[in-house]
């Protein structure tokens, strides 16, 4: 069974800690916030509870569950037994660089180094490493418990031998893996974000209303939500850095953000963070 060292306990680093708990896994669990990481094993506790309410574990379970997690006051001491480290720092790769040219000091030779990272370079992160065939990324998706992917990143230096092992661990906290070259927007970011901008294109040019947009996609092809909305979710300024992004590293009009939406995030119009994008919400920040 992987011993798994958790660094960075915010949304997605609590998630993944809880998965890997209930799956049976010892997890050490932390962040440079003592504050961050107390609210997060509030929030696993939390989810357990949820999960004993739906039927997922029992109350024994759950209590075996968080013997076998604990807290830690440094990566270090986080990461001096685990057989898997996970990142889920965040979105800088000065950030993740340094936190595993630190790890890699004090982790066993065959300790796998994963980055949860949605964007950046694996290779990139690994390039300061002795041992890059260890490095790679493991992109869960938000909810954590909820998502049913993971995606695997393969750097350029990554083992087979890594990618078996990250397989694997999916299987267990029972995900589904995809295996993607590190290239920009590896799989989902690059599809999802097509869809994205073509259906901000599309209103731009008045061919239906957001509402129609999406229900073309929702009943015409089963998406569970239309890429509108779920542009209103993800945050229209998180949209618009991820295209940029692939814009400027793929070097395709394909990814050329749409003038709404720099006019959008412009005026603040974020989504539902904001209480605005292309619906209306309830302000939830
Ligand atoms: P977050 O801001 O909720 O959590 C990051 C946590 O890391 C914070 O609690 C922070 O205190 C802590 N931290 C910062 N530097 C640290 C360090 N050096 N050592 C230990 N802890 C440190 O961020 P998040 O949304 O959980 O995102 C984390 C990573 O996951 C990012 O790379 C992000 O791109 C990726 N990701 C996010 C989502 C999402 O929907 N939020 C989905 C997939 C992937």
């Amino acid at each position: 069974m992987p011993v798994v060292a958790v660094i960075g306990a915010g949304t997605m680093g609590h998630g993944i800690a809880y998965v890997a708990a209930l799956a049976g896994c010892r997890v050490f669990l932390t962040d440079v916030s003592a504050e961050q990481l107390a609210r997060a094993t509030q929030a696993i506790g939390r989810a357990f509870d949820k999960a004993i309410e739906k039927g997922k574990c029992t109350a024994a379970e759950r209590d075996a569950a968080l013997v076998r997690l604990a807290t830690a006051p440094t990566p270090e001491e986080c990461a001096a037994d685990a057989t898997i480290v996970i990142e889920a720092i965040p979105e800088r790769i000065v950030l993740k660089q340094e936190l595993f040219a630190r790890l890699e000091r004090v982790v066993a030779n065959d300790t796998l180094l994963a980055s949860n990272t949605s964007s950046l370079s694996i290779s990139a992160i690994a390039a300061p490493l002795r041992h890059p065939e260890r490095a790679l990324g493991m992109h869960f998706f938000n909810p954590v418990p909820v998502m049913k992917l993971l995606e695997i990143v393969s750097g350029q230096a990554t083992s087979t031998d890594a990618v078996a092992r990250a397989r694997a661990f999916a299987s267990l906290v029972g995900k589904e893996a995809i295996v993607v070259r590190d290239t920009p927007g590896f799989a989902t970011s690059r599809l999802g974000v097509v869809l994205g901008l073509e259906a901000i294109r599309m209103l731009e040019q008045g061919v239906a209303s957001a509402a129609d947009i999406d229900r073309a996609m929702e009943l015409g092809y089963n998406h569970p939500m239309g890429p509108l909305r779920l542009t209103d979710i993800v945050g229209l300024d998180v949209r618009l850095a991820i295209a940029e992004h692939l814009h400027e590293t793929l070097r395709d009009d394909t990814y050329r953000p749409p003038a709404l939406l720099r006019d959008k995030v412009a005026r603040g119009e974020l989504g539902k963070k904001t209480g605005q994008g292309f619906y209306t919400w309830e302000k939830t920040a």
